[in-house]
């Protein structure tokens, strides 16, 4: 789930512990297992609501539980983004269609850490525009993951997903932003996927952050729907996000929501 750019007041950055890590490593395995899930129920006909349910199971079958469920009020295990939608958007009883791409964005806590995770999927039968959206967000993510070594700042990570997703002409979300994660979903800091190098606080080991890039078709621009939560693109062209929770190391980044 992303965190509002307008979002926190001070909160303080914290350094894990390889007992903190190692939690952590445990709830982004669970997510990223329930990733694999959805992978293999996707397909036209299925219903949003349909993958919630079979993700929360999952999810509480591993001994933990939905972090979205309840968080700030969200009242579902996971965000289903259909197309046009871009983050945050609520299960219902829709099914999906050949054509569309559809973002899955889960969390999990088990032993008071969280796993934080997103793939967008085609269903169907998807054109090779949104073909070519999803596999750029998808090296966004790759890129920002790359620039996460101890010694950079937060701003390298945003520049090296920011400079990907416009030389292909795609527009980068910036009201909403990647984030610290630990006992707390979101913490410091923030991870905008935009961004000048060396700017921004200090990357260091024992950081634990999601990377979320979101990556519209069209222009930068979004709007929420009436329902408070689902955020779409303003012109209505469809957009893809991926996300991975990852600790910084001594030997650089690793990427913890892995499930091959
Ligand atoms: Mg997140």
């Amino acid at each position: 789930m992303a965190e509002s750019r307008a979002g926190s007041g001070f909160r303080v950055v914290y350094l894990r512990s390889s007992d903190e890590i190692e939690k952590i490593r445990q709830s982004s395995r669970i997510v990223a297992q329930t990733l694999q899930r959805m992978a293999d129920m996707i397909e036209p006909g299925v219903t949003t609501r349909q993958l919630d349910i079979e993700a929360e199971k999952f999810i509480r079958s591993q001994g933990a539980v939905p972090s979205f469920k309840g968080l700030y009020g969200f009242p579902a295990s996971l965000c289903v983004s259909v197309d046009s939608e871009v983050v945050h958007g609520i299960p219902r009883d829709r099914p999906l269609e050949s054509g569309q791409i559809v973002g899955i964005d889960v969390g999990a806590l088990k032993d008071g850490y969280h796993g934080d995770h997103a793939r967008t999927f085609a269903v169907g039968v998807v054109d090779d525009d949104r073909i070519r959206l999803m596999q750029s967000t998808k090296e966004c993510l790759d890129l920002g993951v790359k620039a996460a070594v101890a010694g950079a700042t937060i701003g390298d990570i945003g520049r090296a997903v920011q400079t990907h997703a416009e030389e292909a002409g795609y527009g980068v979300v910036r009201e909403l932003v990647g984030h610290g994660i630990g006992a707390q979903l979101h913490e410091e800091p923030q991870v905008p996927n935009y961004g000048n190098p060396g700017e921004g606080p200090l990357l260091q080991q024992g950081m634990c952050l999601a990377l979320e890039p979101m990556i519209n078709m069209g222009t930068a621009d979004i709007v929420t729907e009436e329902d408070g939560w689902t955020v779409k693109t303003a012109d209505g062209l469809p957009s893809a996000h991926f996300e991975h929770t990852i600790v910084i190391t001594a030997y650089g980044p690793e990427v913890l929501t892995q499930y091959e």
